[in-house]
């Protein structure tokens, strides 16, 4: 008979980083996210080896004071909500309190830290999850974190990740995803040493978008704004003829909060009905604005989904916001402009 036993806690830590950090972007993402959530103004992340060996993340945010950078690496520590009612209006990027302990079971972690207030910084180094050591560190205000050597201790995990190449292009891609979530960020990005990115966060999501998306991209563009029952819309739409061949161009933001939607895709793409061609696909970096006790992020760890409560309501206001902003534009269908 198979016999059951409680898992020691090395192993249960290993298991719930694993789902987590699934790859370096994940790592990426997760932090990106805490900088976003300290208040950074600005925000640099490097990494070598496509973030398998090395990555590094600064920002210019709030900083954990000396006698909270222990608890920050405790699981389901988290100083962004208090009780269960919170979880119903989620105003921040994270709140499960996971990221940091996940990533350090499975890396070398080195946090540097300074809140404001404090004269010294504090100088963290984690092992696998274990505290290696804990010191003054004279630094700016704000934190940097760098992991390296993601899964050293996990080999199965390793041996599932891509060549270095397409790691970076999966960091590059939640790079650009924070970068277009937040204008208002300057957010640079830099793989084996080479600048890849970098936007001025000067607080307009049209520069996001030409630093992100290139030139091509940002000249043709239509405008949305567009209000309804409290819900607002904003942002670019390509103009019909930009069409392209895929989705991978149509980004959009829940409350700031990058979003895979079906509901969304749809649309965006009924919106476009009858002005682009069959077999092309609308292009878009869209801002959706709505009261956080309407959408529920909890639904999956890397909260890239969400629920809303009413999606008929999403629906209406992107499908209406797109295509008023098309007939605004003037924008003639694909068929005649190709005669
Ligand atoms: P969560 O983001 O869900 O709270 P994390 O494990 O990502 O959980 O982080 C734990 C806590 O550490 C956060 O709640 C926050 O207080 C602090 N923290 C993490 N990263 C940063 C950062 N870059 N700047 C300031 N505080 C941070
Ligand atoms: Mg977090």
């Amino acid at each position: 008979m198979p016999v059951i036993h409680v898992l020691d806690k090395h192993v249960a830590e290993l298991i719930a980083a694993g789902e987590v950090v699934e790859r370096p972007a994940s790592a990426v993402k997760e932090l990106m996210e805490n900088a976003i959530d300290a208040g950074a103004s600005s925000i640099t992340v490097e990494i070598q080896n496509g973030g398998i060996s090395y990555l590094r993340i600064t920002d210019d945010g709030c900083g954990i004071a000396r006698s909270d950078v222990k608890n920050a690496f405790l699981r389901h520590a988290t100083s962004k909500i208090q009780n269960e009612n919170d979880l119903e209006r989620i105003g921040t990027l994270g709140f499960r309190g996971e990221a940091l302990a996940s990533i350090a079971a499975v890396s070398h972690v080195e946090m540097l830290t300074r809140t404001q207030e404090e004269e010294l910084g504090t100088r963290i180094v984690l092992n696998g999850g274990e505290i290696e050591s804990f010191d003054d560190a004279g630094c700016p205000k704000g934190t940097t974190i760098i992991v390296r050597d993601l899964f050293f201790n996990t080999p199965a995990r390793m041996k599932f990740l891509k060549k270095d190449v397409s790691e970076g292009n999966a960091v590059a891609n939640v790079v650009e995803k924070a970068a277009l979530s937040r204008p208002d960020v300057s957010v640079r990005f830099l793989r084996d040493n080479q600048e890849r990115l970098y936007t001025p966060g000067d607080n307009s999501l049209k520069s996001a978008i030409y630093s992100v998306l290139g030139k091509k991209f940002a000249d043709d563009l239509i405008p949305v704004s567009y209000e309804s029952g409290g819900l607002r819309l904003m942002g670019y739409i390509s103009k019909p003829f930009a069409a392209r061949a895929n989705r991978t161009m149509q980004n959009f933001f829940v409350n700031k909060r990058f979003v895979k939607s079906r509901t969304c895709m749809v649309a965006l793409e009924e919106g476009y009905k009858h002005s682009i061609m069959t077999g092309k696909f609308p292009a878009c970096v869209l801002h959706i604005a709505i009261p956080e006790d309407t959408v529920d992020v909890n639904v999956h760890p890397a909260k890239i989904e969400v629920r809303f409560e009413n999606e008929k309501r999403i629906f209406d206001l992107v499908y209406y916001g797109v295509k008023s902003a098309i007939m605004k534009s003037g924008a003639q269908p694909e068929m005649h402009l190709a005669g």
